[in-house]
């Protein structure tokens, strides 16, 4: 039968049983994609069945294989198989999770999963929590639960009167953070200018004397940004020193753990995350660590009132509920689909021993990594990974800086040419250096070696050409 769906569930098939062959790399250019998906709107249709042929046909060489083992550029996972299955049921359900009484079933399931996560990383029990698109809307989300809360305190209700002649808010967070922060900050009016960076130390943290300097200061509400493993070596800030410093200073502390949140987790390395539980709100991601599809991050909130107060709706079509949860509650979107339903699938069936078992296998497979291709001549390790996340630099006899940061990109993208394994490139303590992010699943031993085996072939290719 050659329906669309069967049409699809077989290219699927195919696209997972290839990744281990196919190019890491996409091997299409722009300007082969335009000539095959630009152009102008038909005026008439086709077949469902020929719509899924071309698209089949036509987009995979511009497809990374990311969903494969040996892709460890940014942080990006690939789909576990349960949790791919169920993303499929909740587009073919086709429900509008925003409300128990839009999709009891989806409702449930949900605030199943949120219950979870909250035991599985450890966090109050108590707290709220919402299923976002994903970290940059969980930091939205959160960081709205903290402006109601601070601005209440200070007698200001920001749902009521607008930001407009508000007390100020000022927002402290470290060096490395993600930009999401920003944007974050920017989305919720507060502004650019709101943010005072502060400056990390030799392992990438915020020291408690430096978060106590920015404290005296001035005594603005204040939100506190920490990292829970930021995105170039996977730092953990010192939350046990840090967090009761802020609380004493009535700040509101705020965790981005996008995919770091998930090493709580794990019994070996939980200990870099203690006492991140006492913090008012967390943002994760789904779509990371946990192997989820894409469109999943999640918002967890200690102070449910202000996370209630920041985002609920209010209509009368709605018919809410006080026997159940109504997602809208929580959540930024109105419409949206249940994507809480592929982090339950995952966390059945992995399991909190499962869910151990992938974070300690993707940590010693990047710290493989990191040692293999760290020792090739040419090669220099910047950053050992204490977690998942380790940075290295490509270097010449001779070669000034600047000259090596040209040729550590370099390196990188012909790593990425062998289409063997995929890396990108960071800008860290001003040098260029390749990341080295494992956070998928399907990452075998085989990969690793496969990896290594590529930069090797390419460092001594690198090496037989002289340096012009
Ligand atoms: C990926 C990432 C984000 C942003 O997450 P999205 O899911 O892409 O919105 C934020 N912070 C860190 C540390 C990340 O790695």
């Amino acid at each position: 039968m050659n329906t669309a769906l069967n049409l699809a569930y077989h290219a699927a098939r195919a696209w997972i049983d290839g990744l281990d062959d196919r190019s890491v790399a996409a091997t299409a250019g722009l300007s082969d994609l335009k000539q095959c998906f630009a152009g102008p709107l038909p005026p008439d249709g086709s077949s469902a069945q020929d719509v899924i042929r071309a698209l089949v046909r036509d987009a995979d060489a511009g497809m990374h294989g990311s969903a494969g083992g040996r892709f460890f550029a940014w942080v990006i996972g690939g789909g576990l198989e349960s949790a791919l299955a169920a993303d499929w049921l909740v587009a073919t359900w086709d429900q509008n999770a925003a409300l128990y009484s839009a999709s009891p079933a989806s409702a449930v399931i949900e605030e199943t999963a949120g219950e979870w996560i909250k035991e599985l990383l450890d966090l109050p029990r108590d707290a709220s929590f919402a299923f976002t698109s994903g970290c940059q809307m969980a930091h939205m989300t959160s960081l709205a639960a903290a402006r109601a809360a601070l601005l209440k305190r200070v007698g200001w209700s920001v749902e009521e009167d607008g930001l407009f002649g508000a007390p100020e808010i000022r927002v402290l967070t470290s060096d490395q953070r993600h930009v999401t922060i920003d944007r974050a900050v920017r989305f919720l009016g507060i502004g650019h200018n709101a943010i005072e960076q502060l400056k990390t130390d030799g392992d990438g943290r915020v020291s408690p004397a430096v978060l106590d300097g920015a404290l005296s200061e001035n005594s603005t509400p204040t939100i506190l940004v920490l990292n829970a493993a930021d995105l170039n070596i996977g730092a953990c800030d010192p939350f046990k020193d840090l967090i009761p410093m802020a609380h004493s200073a009535g700040a509101w502390v705020h965790i981005d753990g996008a995919f770091g949140l998930f090493a709580r987790a794990s019994r070996t390395y939980r200990h870099l995350l203690d006492g991140v539980e006492t913090a008012d709100s967390w943002a994760t991601d789904g779509h990371k660590w946990l192997n989820v599809p894409f469109d999943c991050g999640i918002a967890v909130v200690a102070d449910r009132n202000a996370h209630r107060t920041a985002m609920t709706s209010n209509a009368s079509y709605v018919a809410p509920v006080t026997i159940a949860r109504d997602q809208l509650d929580w959540n930024p979107e109105y419409s949206r689909r249940a994507r809480g339903v592929p982090v339950y699938a995952a966390l059945k069936e992995l399991g909190r021993n499962g869910v151990e078992a992938l974070v300690d296998r993707c940590c010693a497979h990047c710290a493989s990594i990191v040692e293999g291709i760290g020792k090739l001549p040419g090669a220099e390790i910047l950053a050992r990974p204490t977690l998942n996340q380790g940075l290295l630099r490509f270097v010449r006899p001779g070669a000034s800086p600047g000259e090596n940061d040209v040729f550590t990109d370099e390196t990188i993208q012909r790593i990425n040419a062998t289409g063997e394994a995929f890396f990108s490139g960071t800008t860290w303590r001003s040098r260029r250096a390749m990341r080295v992010s494992v956070v998928n699943w399907r990452t075998s031993d085989q990969d690793v070696k496969r990896a290594i085996a590529a930069a090797t072939s390419v460092l001594k290719s690198e090496a037989a050409t002289p340096v012009d």
